[in-house]
């Protein structure tokens, strides 16, 4: 153990259906470099590593075994003062790095008013009273549904025949009439999703604008993983925004946001909780009701530009090599600090929790101006309250930090 403040982290993987295949997939490879892997299985998918103190794929001290949830209960001074107070938990934030090659379903996550309703009359699907906004950082090539199109563009979207049987009559298009037409997406029977997505399919492709013209083809992209008869293709595709980010760029997905992601890896950080309501993308039984879905729904962001989060240079990192991406909720911002080879970064203390990951490259790190130690893709690091940390690299490494105060 370094100190008491800063601890190697030994991490959970998921293997959800939907996750990259073996080696194909940063999660599991990032996943595997931690000392005493049992290595990537090629038979595997590996959709998720998760880096924090969710009980149902918690993060070990790699030197016990020891949950990171208990430890941070041990020693609640590592938590730090400010954070105690207004979470009353040790790491109110769950970062997890991704790896997908078809799409997650098709999701909201509740608000904190909702949550707690439905944690206390169903806790085995719901298991903590808590909202869940989150935001995706980019770390390879990433596309995603986030949020509405522009009531314009659904409303142009929608007028193309057979599509504007769906609009009910005489109605004004605003976001009640938009929340009415997810409904009704959701509710339709499998047969005539099929019927209208043949349809939209045999159009000549002049029938879309110009700045619709992918429609028909991720149809069939989306119809391919989860049968021409999926509620959510419908939804995703004529609703929402479809987007493509290059490594670094972000969105932010608030609570009652809808979202799906459908191909890429990324860093994900997000409030702690596991809450989900989905209704697409997913096997039928497992869905949830529409009808509280469609209740959840807010309609923020609408247009790709609300659903993109910018990031800008951190006055945390000292030498300029660090930038920050701060969405506009209380429990966590991320670091991403940048080394090119022979490069290095401070960071000054930060008075709160935080999380390292390494996801690309190698390098050192010195705890406190003294422990040197040497990281590599995948280490991940719980580090406490008012700690310096530096890090340099002779080949070039890509360090992110989620973070509270
Ligand atoms: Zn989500």
């Amino acid at each position: 153990m370094l100190s008491n403040r800063v601890v190697q982290l030994k991490c959970g993987v998921k293997h959800d259906p939907w996750g990259k295949q073996g080696k194909e997939s940063l999660a599991g490879h990032l996943w595997a470099q931690t000392p005493g892997s049992t290595g990537i299985s090629e038979d595997e998918t590996y959709s998720e590593m998760w880096m924090g103190t969710y009980p149902t794929v918690p993060a070990r001290l790699l030197s016990t075994g020891e949950t990171l949830e208990n430890y941070l209960k041990r020693k609640p001074e590592v938590v730090g003062e400010s954070v105690r107070q207004r979470f009353h938990t040790g790491l109110p934030f769950l970062p997890k790095v991704l790896s997908f090659s078809k799409a997650l379903p098709l999701q909201v996550h509740p608000d904190k008013r909702l949550a707690e309703q439905l944690n206390l009359t169903k806790p085995e699907q719901f298991a903590d009273p808590n909202h869940k906004p989150e935001i995706a950082v980019a770390l390879s090539e990433f596309e995603l549904f986030a949020g509405f199109k522009p009531l314009a563009d659904i409303e142009s979207l929608l007028a193309i025949k057979p599509l504007d049987q769906f609009i009910p009559a005489h109605a004004t298009f605003d976001d009640e009439l938009l929340r009415k037409i997810c409904r009704i997406f959701l509710q339709l029977p499998p047969e005539t999703v099929s019927e209208t997505v043949s349809a939209v399919l045999s159009l000549p492709r002049k029938s879309f604008p110009p700045e619709h013209r992918y429609v028909p083809g991720l149809l069939e992209r989306l119809s391919k993983q989860y049968t021409e008869s999926d509620n959510g293709s419908l939804v995703a595709v004529l609703l929402m925004n479809y987007m493509t980010l290059q490594p670094g760029e972000a969105v932010c997905v608030p609570a009652d946001s809808i979202h799906a992601y459908l191909r890429g890896d990324i860093l994900e950080c997000m409030a702690r909780s596991d809450n989900v309501l989905a209704t697409g993308f997913c096997p039928r039984p497992t869905r949830n009701n529409v009808e509280l879905f469609a209740r959840a729904l807010s309609f923020k962001p609408h247009g790709p530009k609300e659903a993109t989060l910018a990031h800008k240079k951190s006055e945390k990192g000292e030498l300029g090599r660090t930038v920050e991406y701060a969405p506009p909720f209380s429990e966590f911002n991320v670091l991403a600090t940048t080394l090119g080879k022979g490069e290095e970064e401070r960071h000054k203390p930060i008075a709160g929790p935080s999380i390292v990951v390494v996801t690309r490259g190698n390098g050192e790190m010195v705890v406190e101006g003294e422990k040197k130690l040497d990281i590599h893709e995948g280490a991940v690091f719980f580090v406490g309250d008012g700690v310096p940390i530096e890090f340099m690299s002779s080949v070039g490494m890509d360090v992110y930090r989620p973070y509270a105060e």
